[in-house]
């Protein structure tokens, strides 16, 4: 399948993972938009929040999970920090394979742009 998260996911393309399990890959956003801007995926192909099945409930509540804890090993819990999931092109989903975006370290505006 040509999609690049199920590249990275099966190590085709290079990527900087901080985390990996059978279920579930963490990686470095190769642009980020803060000190810590961390994507964390399924490793099972899912476009959009919008192809979700009642299958994904558990890998849904793990990438949390996963980012939650991502976030305390970054230092940046307790300050706070985002997690984002952009659903198609208004929203400014460019990849289409779901992700969450964890964004952290700086203050971050609300509402977003
Ligand atoms: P979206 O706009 O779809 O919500 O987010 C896609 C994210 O993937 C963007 O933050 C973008 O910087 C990141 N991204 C795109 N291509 C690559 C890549 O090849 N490697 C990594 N690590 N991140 C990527
Ligand atoms: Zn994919």
């Amino acid at each position: 399948m040509d999609c690049l998260f199920c590249k990275i996911s099966a190590n085709e393309i290079p990527a900087t993972v901080v985390f990996e399990n059978e279920r579930v890959v963490a990686f470095e956003d190769i642009h980020p938009q803060a000190p810590t801007h961390v994507q964390i995926i399924p490793r099972k192909h899912i476009a959009t929040t919008l192809d979700l099945g009642p299958e994904d409930r558990s890998v849904v509540g793990e990438i949390f999970e996963v980012a939650a804890q991502i976030a305390r090993d970054r230092g940046v819990a307790d300050d706070g920090f985002r997690l984002v999931v952009n659903t198609n092109t208004a929203a400014g989903q460019t990849v289409y394979h779901l992700h969450l975006h964890l964004i952290g370290g700086r203050s971050l505006g609300w509402p977003p742009g």
